[in-house]
């Protein structure tokens, strides 16, 4: 059986980022808070965790303290908040977020409704919100446009959550412009989601059987093996080695291996390992 792996397998550039800085950091002395998990991925939680970086839920007292920003990003307010508070501030913003911020305020400030195509309930799309005080409309789906907005709209500005689905975006614009007469499209989907998202349109056709590698919390792994397994029902998602059952592989010449932008190597690596062995 021969393996094939995704050359966009594994962390993006802006994990690898945010989890440097965050250890780093760490490794400086520093008492360091972060609201939320660093990434949706347990193993690399419980590294940030093991290192001294303590996860909290909402701001206390920031004397002696630093926040760590996250990869996706946070809202002014809580930027803010947190000065008041005391916190040193260390910012690991992925550098592709902080661009979708720049836009969005760039749109406010020329007289757009801002509208973002993504999660409504997802930390980068609370944070691109948190640069508009919360005013814009947010699409996930086309066929749940809120309509009565939408029609009141005279001039839009639309920004993508960085690991979209292309495809899903492109049906929302679309309906958009034929119901906004100004729509200014922003695709801000990221390089590496588009990478990734680019070998998953392909791989699922050219081997018998996919595995996609990522934490269930994981958003971008989710929209992997969604597309993977519409395009070949032989997918499957798994967080470790322990969920592949052998018999899945029977009479497989070829497994294709895809692992999302929160997944470590070693996790890859691993049921890589299995995966021969098998
Ligand atoms: S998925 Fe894209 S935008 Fe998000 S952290 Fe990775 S590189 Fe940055």
């Amino acid at each position: 059986m021969k393996i094939n792996v995704a050359k966009a397998a594994g962390f993006c550039f802006g994990v690898k980022r945010a989890l440097k800085i965050a250890l780093d950091t760490a490794h400086s002395g520093a008492k360091v808070e972060m609201l939320g998990d660093i990434v949706h991925n347990e193993d690399v939680v419980k590294e940030i965790s093991d290192a001294g970086v303590r996860k909290i839920n909402r701001l206390g007292r920031g004397t002696n303290k630093t926040l760590l920003i996250r990869a996706h990003g946070s809202s002014i307010e809580i930027y803010e908040r947190a000065a008041k508070l005391g916190y040193t501030i260390v910012d690991a913003t992925c550098p592709m977020v902080k661009e979708i911020h720049k836009i969005v305020k760039a749109l406010k400030r020329e007289g757009c409704d801002v509208i973002i195509i993504g999660d409504r309930i997802h930390d980068e799309v609370r944070g691109i919100m948190g640069q508009l005080n919360g005013e814009a409309v947010v699409i996930d789906d086309v066929k749940k446009i809120p309509l009565a907005k939408i029609k009141n709209i005279k001039k839009a500005g639309v920004v993508v959550q960085s690991t979209q689905n292309l495809e899903r975006t492109t049906a929302i614009v679309e309906f958009l412009k034929g119901h906004i007469s100004e729509v200014k499209f922003y695709d801000t989907i990221c390089k590496p989601t588009r990478m990734k998202q680019k070998e998953i349109r392909n791989m699922p056709l050219k081997n018998d059987i996919m595995i996609v590698i990522g934490s269930k919390k994981s958003a971008n792994t989710k929209r992997l093996y969604q597309i993977s397994n519409s395009l070949n029902k032989r997918s499957y998602w798994v967080q470790s080695k322990d969920e592949i059952k052998p018999e899945w592989f029977q009479d497989a010449r070829s497994v294709g291996v895809m692992s999302g932008a929160s997944t470590p190597d070693y996790t890859t690596k691993d049921i890589i390992e299995y995966l021969q062995a098998i």
